[in-house]
């Protein structure tokens, strides 16, 4: 982000506007809008600009820009024909410190216009640095038709029950008692049209919430997917909005941590380089004892939190304390890698079953039914299996399946960095190394890895 959109309040405070033109009208519009006075400096100006000055109760200077126009104004716009004209007027706010804007040319300001899209007191900008406006209108225009006008007459309802809100009910309950009444009948009855009996059901219902201050916390246990963010669904996403808490691990993404609702806390329980995770009896306990002080906690893992995710030994602590919790399933990392190396798990030539397993040596020993995993017609998928992959392929063909059958391990798969090696049962371990693939990988075997060739698609 090369520029910070910031909301001004202009409210009665003077801007000073050079020009009187088409472009300028424009700008005042918006400046108007925002309720600023405005000040005028052009030797002549249109009509529905004058119109625009006397009812912002500002000033139309009828003469050229001068210096001394900046005294005592809080911002200003230099809306010119006149090139020289408007780069003077850019040097002269400078040296004041005065936030200035020069209309399509990005370097003489120090702030830009957003594309906005209204709705009541609801501002939104989108900014592109001055560097793509079209595309700023473009997603402008996609907002526009994603929001209805109901939105801003709710933002109004708030901000005109705001202090009441605040002064009845505490943090966290507050923040519940907000996103029920942008998600529920409130929120609906605004939709229909009915603000008044919205109005009465908020005001009464806040009554109701006082009598029960107790807070009502919570556990999502969300799956994050692979690693690109795309991959979430829209339920994990909004619990993702909703969480006061996160408790994530390494395996999360940063992209997909980025639509963490900021103001959430973040706490990291992952493994530290040279360090131990934290204690998986640690995670359950803080789970519980943040839910007991209100929160909504949001514990967000790595592909599917059911897959070798330890899911199931958290929420069983949840439900032995009592706190109400909801699974989200995420796409588990077989499913995104293979997907995004262009392997199908099955097929019908080639895969009639699939199996996940951990290849995670334990004491340096992998015991698993060797004999069961070395049969032709399926694909198997090693998950944690890249320090033992030497003794995965080493097993495999010692227990019959052939040294050539197909084998690929994918690296940091879906994500912009996402590495694909593949060979057979007896190269691949030669290629890890060479390759110096790192974790997270996961390797997949069978005669599915050899369709890759043709159906792989992904590229960054
Ligand atoms: N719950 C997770 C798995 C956790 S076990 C899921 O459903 O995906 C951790 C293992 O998952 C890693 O050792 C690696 O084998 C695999 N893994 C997770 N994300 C991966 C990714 N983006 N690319 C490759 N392997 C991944």
């Amino acid at each position: 982000m090369r520029y910070l959109p910031l909301a001004f309040d202009l409210l009665d405070r003077p801007c000073l506007l050079v020009g009187g033109g088409g472009i300028a009208t424009r700008k005042a519009r918006l400046l108007h809008k925002a309720g600023a006075r405005l000040l005028v400096a052009a030797p002549e100006v249109g009509e529905e600009l004058l119109e625009l000055v006397r009812e912002s109760g500002g000033r139309w200077l009828s003469e050229r820009y001068e210096p001394r126009h900046l005294d005592g104004v809080d911002l200003v716009v230099a809306a010119t024909s006149d090139s020289s004209v408007n780069a003077a007027v850019s040097a002269d706010a400078r040296v004041r410190h005065l936030p200035v804007n020069v209309v399509d040319s990005p370097e003489l300001c120090t702030f830009t216009f957003p594309a906005i899209v209204e709705r009541g007191p609801l501002a939104i900008g989108i900014s592109s640095g001055g560097g793509a406006p079209v595309l700023a209108r473009r997603i402008r225009a996609q907002l526009e038709a994603l929001l209805s006008p109901a939105v801003g007459v709710v933002a109004e309802l708030a901000a005109s029950t705001r202090e009441q809100v605040k002064a009845a009910l505490p943090e966290p309950v507050r923040r519940d008692f907000w996103r029920w009444v942008f998600s529920g009948p409130v929120a609906r009855k605004v939709e229909a049209g009915q603000v008044q009996q919205a109005r009465a059901e908020l005001l009464h219902s806040l009554g109701e919430w006082q009598g029960s201050p107790e807070p009502r916390g919570e556990v999502y246990l969300v799956g994050g997917g692979p690693g690109d963010s795309d991959l979430l669904t829209f339920r994990a996403l909004r619990l993702m909005q909703e969480a006061d808490v996160v408790l994530y691990d390494r395996l999360v993404s940063p992209a997909v941590l980025e639509l963490v609702r900021r103001d959430a806390e973040r706490i990291y329980v992952g493994k530290q380089k040279q360090f131990h995770a934290v204690p998986q009896e640690d995670i359950n306990q803080r789970l519980v004892d943040l839910a007991r002080q209100g929160n909504k906690v949001l514990r967000l893992k790595g592909g599917d939190p059911f897959i070798f995710g330890r899911g199931g030994e958290e929420i069983d602590r949840l439900a032995d304390a009592g706190i109400p919790f909801q699974v989200v399933p995420g796409i588990t990392a077989a499913s995104g890698c293979a997907s995004y190396a262009g392997i199908p798990l099955t097929h019908r030539d080639h895969a009639q079953s699939v199996r996940f397993i951990t290849g995670h040596l334990k004491d340096g020993i992998l015991a698993l039914p060797w004999g069961e995993l070395a049969t032709p017609g399926q694909t198997l998928v090693f998950y944690m299996g890249l320090t033992g992959i030497e003794t995965i392929c080493r097993e495999l063909i010692d227990h019959g399946l052939s040294k050539k059958t197909p084998a690929a391990l994918v690296e940091k798969g879906t994500t912009p960095d996402q590495r694909v090696v593949v060979g057979d049962l007896e190269t691949l371990p030669g290629l890890a190394e060479r390759e110096k693939i790192e974790a997270p990988a996961l390797s997949i075997i069978g005669g599915v890895v050899s369709l890759r060739d043709k159906l792989s698609w992904f590229r960054r």
